[in-house]
């Protein structure tokens, strides 16, 4: 990719409020705009075809993977999502930043493909406002909120490998550091008990799923 902005990735378990945070980005001003990743999965209520996400087949999801048009892909909750290379190139074009709101696997490949984006990893405050982040989505099972807590304990250990890790404890700051963060990079910015808080965040959903959800399946 040549000229523009550098896009940003924001990777994160379920129920941190990364995606509330990639739209706030788009809506408050017009130098960032949303990737709109292509997904297997079916649409929630209220989601917009073209708008949420590109939702496709799984053999149209096979089809665009072998022609190279996807920057990273990977399967998630059972489900495929990519990143289409075009979103990219689009954003470049008009100079705005892109934002990826996606998994921690996909952010991984980003690191190859899209070496000069901005990868930001964004940290819940707690387990228990995780759990009531997913779960205020209402669509959402107990055994899929037990299955997201579980990723999440392997997602966790992955913080190091992003550029700059916030923490979301309150909307409008998370939003204003990662908007700074992307417009002047360059550095590492980390909680400075980022250890410390990523083992008592990993107790903390370990000490939930054995409470509330110890009889669903793994
Ligand atoms: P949901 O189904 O709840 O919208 O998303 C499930 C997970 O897939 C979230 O972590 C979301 O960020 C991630 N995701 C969404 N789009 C993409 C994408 O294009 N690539 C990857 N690797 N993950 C994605």
């Amino acid at each position: 990719m040549t000229g523009g902005a550098r896009p940003v990735v924001l990777a994160a378990p379920s129920g941190t409020g990364k995606t509330t945070i990639a739209h706030r980005l788009v809506e408050e001003g017009d130098d960032f705009i949303f990737s709109v990743s292509a997904t297997t999965r079916p649409a929630r209520a209220g989601e917009t075809d073209g708008v949420d996400y590109e939702f496709v087949s799984r053999e149209t999801f096979e089809a665009l993977v072998a022609q190279g048009a996807m920057a990273e892909w990977a399967e998630v909750h059972g489900q495929y999502y990519g990143t289409p290379r075009r979103n990219l190139e689009a954003a470049a074009r008009s100079g705005r930043h892109a934002v990826l709101d996606i998994d921690v696997q996909g952010a991984a490949q980003i690191r190859e493909t899209v070496p000069e984006a901005v990868r930001i990893f964004i940290l819940p405050p707690s387990g228990r406002e995780m759990v009531r982040r997913i779960g205020l989505r209402g669509t959402e099972q107990r055994a899929e909120i037990a299955r997201r807590l579980r990723s999440a304990l392997r997602e966790l250990g992955r913080a190091e490998e992003f550029h700059h890790v916030v923490v979301n404890d309150d909307l409008d700051r998370a939003v204003a550091r990662v908007r700074t963060l992307v417009q002047d990079s360059g550095g590492m910015l980390r909680p400075e008990d980022l250890d410390e808080r990523v083992r008592t965040l990993k107790d903390e959903i370990r000490d939930i799923l054995s409470e509330d959800y110890a009889d669903t399946a793994r």
